[in-house]
């Protein structure tokens, strides 16, 4: 069923049992590949919420959980290439195994601009799970990317965490806008 979300029209796009299925994957995925280590998993707010929550219930080796926060749409429908530190972490990471944990990725500028910051902190590795990933408009590869949740094409999408002028965070599916 197609809804309002202030302005624009959503249609439903990905349905929650196919979001949980895939989590649940991702989360089975992780306990595999950081088997030996106690990984630190820094979720990138607010769009990551949701997201975090459910992955790290399939975690099941010792694991941390922090948050930093970052904005770069300023609630609009396309990036402004701007982004904004709206806090920091306040964690040491210095030889620590990161997952840094995204909402979605589209041009890649938040990514490297959050990669960057914490490469000087010297962890010991950082990779980077992102529910959605914007494949296309991806400006260049990024090595640090190892678990997408989903390949989408560059609709703008909403729900599970992700907002319009920071309606819809709270919806069970994701939804894309109705093409005009
Ligand atoms: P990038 O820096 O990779 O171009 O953009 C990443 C950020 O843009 C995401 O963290 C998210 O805040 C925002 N973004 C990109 N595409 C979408 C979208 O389709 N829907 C929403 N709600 N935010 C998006």
């Amino acid at each position: 069923m197609k809804i309002q979300v202030a302005d624009l029209e959503f249609e439903p796009f990905i349905a929650s049992d196919e979001i949980a299925k895939r989590v649940r994957v991702i989360g089975e995925q992780l306990n595999v590949d950081y088997k030996h280590t106690i990984p630190l998993f820094i979720g990138v707010l607010n769009g990551s919420f949701i997201f975090i929550a459910d992955l790290v219930k399939h975690v099941t080796i010792p694991c941390e959980i922090t948050f930093t926060k970052l904005a770069s749409y300023y609630g609009g429908l396309s990036s402004t290439g701007k982004i904004r530190d709206d806090f920091d972490l306040n964690v040491n990471i210095e030889g620590r195994h990161i997952i840094l944990i995204e909402d979605i990725v589209e041009t890649g500028n938040t990514l490297n601009y959050l990669i960057d910051k914490l490469e000087v902190r010297k962890p010991a590795s950082i990779s980077v799970c992102t529910l959605l990933l914007k494949k296309s408009e991806l400006k260049t590869p990024i090595v640090e990317l190892k678990y997408t949740g989903f390949e989408i094409d560059n609709d703008y999408v909403i729900g599970y965490g992700l907002d319009y002028h920071e309606l819809g965070r709270n919806l069970k599916e994701i939804y894309r806008k109705v093409s005009e």
